[in-house]
């Protein structure tokens, strides 16, 4: 379990990724981006999550290159967009990527979801990527268990992180235990269910018994799951409170109290909704 900010996760390759990064899903390309990374990078953020999908990636090259961290304390993270899996299309979508971001190389770069009957040659050209050295780590997002099992059949390379939907409503311990077992490290996405989960009672009393907010409850039952998260604000105080995780530790029995509240419920797609894929077809 990470005790401070400076703590990672290590990747089974070696590769070490910051517990806590900034989702920046729906942040504006433009000043709003750059202002938000601005501030994640003064409150002591180290990680960002794009995607080609968010059409901010140039903003997110601005803010790096304007910024004075160094880039090997960063740890960038984009995606391939579902229209743009194959081998030949994902190589031409990670070039595009790298450009507008204005770097030469990414930290983690991410299958964004397990295209039906594409995933296995998009892997394939992520390895590629990944042995020429222009992304640090590779891994998927939206796998269950038996996309990731699919992959490794024929992959050279393990995918080091598995990026799902992960909050209180959705705990998937199931996922989580596999991923763990094989050195594949669980990343949450929409971990604060964009805020619908706050005025939950259990995580209200949780919030008011640690001093904390339930953004802050949430978002450390995630670290000490062993989950690294990514939660999204581009307001200054709630980027800041969102990473001050450091400072208290949940109880055994208040770890389970949040996990109960499972429903495995989803907010977002299910990645084995087949309809979810004709859209780009
Ligand atoms: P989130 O759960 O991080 O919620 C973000 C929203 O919660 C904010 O817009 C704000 O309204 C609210 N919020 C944030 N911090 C708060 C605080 N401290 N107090 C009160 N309200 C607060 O949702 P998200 O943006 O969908 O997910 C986070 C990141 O995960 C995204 O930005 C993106 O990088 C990534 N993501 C990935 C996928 C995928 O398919 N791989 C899908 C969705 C999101």
């Amino acid at each position: 379990m990470p005790s401070s900010i400076h703590d990672r996760a290590v990747l089974h390759n070696g590769v070490q990724m910051p517990w806590i990064g900034l989702g920046v899903y729906k942040a504006e390309d433009g000043d709003e981006v750059i202002q938000s990374i601005k501030w994640a990078l003064e409150a002591g953020y180290r990680s960002i999550d794009t995607a080609s999908l968010y059409n901010n990636e140039t903003g997110v090259g601005q803010a790096i290159a304007e910024s004075n961290v160094p880039r090997e304390e960063l740890f960038i993270t984009t995606k391939v967009w579902n229209t743009d899996q194959g081998y030949e299309k994902t190589l031409a979508a990670f070039d595009a990527s790298l450009e507008r971001l204005g770097l030469d190389y990414v930290d983690l770069y991410l299958i964004h979801w397990p295209m039906p009957g594409k995933y296995n040659e998009t892997w394939k050209a992520l390895e590629k990527i990944y042995n020429e050295g222009r992304a640090k780590a590779i891994g998927v997002s939206n796998f269950k268990q038996h996309h990731l099992e699919d992959l490794m059949r024929d992959a050279e390379i393990k995918p080091m992180v598995n990026q799902v939907e992960y909050h209180p409503r959705l705990s998937q311990e199931k996922l989580l235990a596999f991923c763990k077992e094989q050195g594949i490290q669980l990343e949450a996405w929409r971990p604060l269910l964009k805020g619908e989960i706050f005025e939950e009672p259990t995580l209200v009393e949780l919030a008011d018994k640690y001093k904390k907010s339930v953004a802050q409850i949430i978002l450390r039952w995630d670290l000490q799951n062993g989950v690294v998260t990514i939660p999204k604000s581009v307001t200054q105080h709630r980027i800041e409170e969102n990473i001050e995780l450091f400072d208290f530790e949940l109880s055994n029995e208040d770890m389970t109290r949040i996990s109960a509240l499972n429903q495995d419920k989803r907010n977002g797609a299910d990645p084995d909704d087949p309809e979810f894929y004709k859209q780009f077809e």
